[in-house]
């Protein structure tokens, strides 16, 4: 590390002693899926391509967190796999001095074609999202029949040498238990690591989707498969429970019932380049419009370290459960 990281290293403390080390990186607001959870079925309100930061502004933000201390990178969107170009993109981050981590988190409908190439360029993690293994129902949560792609897309993603792939499953109203046993059961067998997650009031769809709190069915998995807890490596949100023999886990992430703000360790940059502090709240830094301007690093390296210093203790989607306006998708989840 040169010594310019070593020093800087402490800058992205938030006004809550907790460091920033961890940057969700939005690379498109589109999807080619529509959860029912996430992003209406008729929404047009995606951003232009004019708006969208090009490869180069990105690179410019990175670098200049990374400067600061950042460590990691997600890739997300929307469908990040949607973005012209991707894997270029990637093999650009995975190099920045500082940079120790580059994942991805993806619906796995376009892996299958692209797998080898995101591996080559420096990503080092997936995540999948995958909330059932019923064709049908799986067509009627994201309103696509595209349960085979996403199925052959982890298969190539397993063939390009991706290892500890996390399948994320949301957990609806309507998820039963047997779905979740047969999820447990493909992991087990393909060696991902399952991680359920509560529905968040995020946006209007999000809202619509209701609250499931997690906690009954974390009971019920930990009796039926004698799970204890446990610790996977990765610093995430996830709460783990593991097989007594450490061969299998399940990850519970409960924004909701039992929510981690106080170790929150990262932001979220859209598309168009607004910095958004916290996913359960609504401000945001536009950070496009001082870059376009022709900004130095010394100045974005300011506007960085005082918005993390208004980074916010927790959300509050108990409290003002309508005030997320954005779509997660616009966000970056
Ligand atoms: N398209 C990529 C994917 O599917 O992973 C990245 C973006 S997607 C918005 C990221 C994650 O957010 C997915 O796992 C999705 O299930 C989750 N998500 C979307 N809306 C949500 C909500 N209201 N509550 C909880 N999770 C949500």
């Amino acid at each position: 590390m040169n010594q310019r990281l070593s020093k800087s290293s402490a800058l992205l403390l938030d006004g809550h002693g907790r460091r920033v080390e961890y940057l969700r990186l939005s690379v498109t607001d589109r999807c080619d899926l529509r959860c029912r959870y996430c992003l209406p079925r008729d929404y047009r309100g995606f951003q232009q391509p004019a708006h969208w930061l090009s490869f180069e502004e990105i690179e410019r933000l990175v670098s200049a967190f990374a400067r600061l201390g950042l460590k990691r990178v997600r890739l997300t969107g929307g469908e990040p796999l949607l973005r012209k170009d991707l894997a270029e993109l990637a093999a650009r981050l995975a190099t920045l001095p500082g940079i120790e981590d580059l994942s991805l988190s993806t619906n796995g409908t376009r892996l299958q074609t692209q797998a080898c190439r995101l591996r080559d360029a420096g990503v080092s993690r997936l995540n999948v999202s995958l909330d059932t293994l019923d064709r049908s129902r799986f067509a009627a949560i994201t309103g696509r029949d595209a349960l085979p792609e996403v199925l052959a897309g982890l298969e190539a993603a397993c063939a390009a040498g991706f290892r500890l792939i996390k399948i994320n499953m949301v957990a609806l109203a309507d998820t039963d238990d047997g779905e979740v046993d047969a999820m447990t059961a493909y992991c087990l067998e393909h060696g991902f690591v399952l991680r359920l997650i509560e529905t968040m009031p995020i946006g209007e769809a999000g809202r619509r989707a209701g609250f499931v709190s997690l906690r009954p069915l974390q009971e019920r998995l930990r009796a039926r498969y004698g799970l204890v807890d446990g610790l996977v490596p990765g610093g995430g949100p996830a709460r783990y429970l593991v097989s007594p023999d450490g061969s299998f886990q399940i990850g519970f992430i409960t924004p909701i019932s039992q929510h981690f703000c106080e170790t929150c360790n990262r932001v979220r940059l859209t598309v168009d380049g607004q910095l958004c502090l916290c996913l359960g709240q609504n401000d945001a830094i536009d950070l496009r419009t001082p870059l376009r301007a022709g900004i130095t690093d010394a100045a974005l390296d300011q506007i960085l370290i005082e918005a993390l210093l208004n980074k916010p203790a927790r959300h509050e989607f108990q409290k003002q459960p309508q005030q997320v306006l954005r779509f997660m998708s616009a966000t970056g989840g």
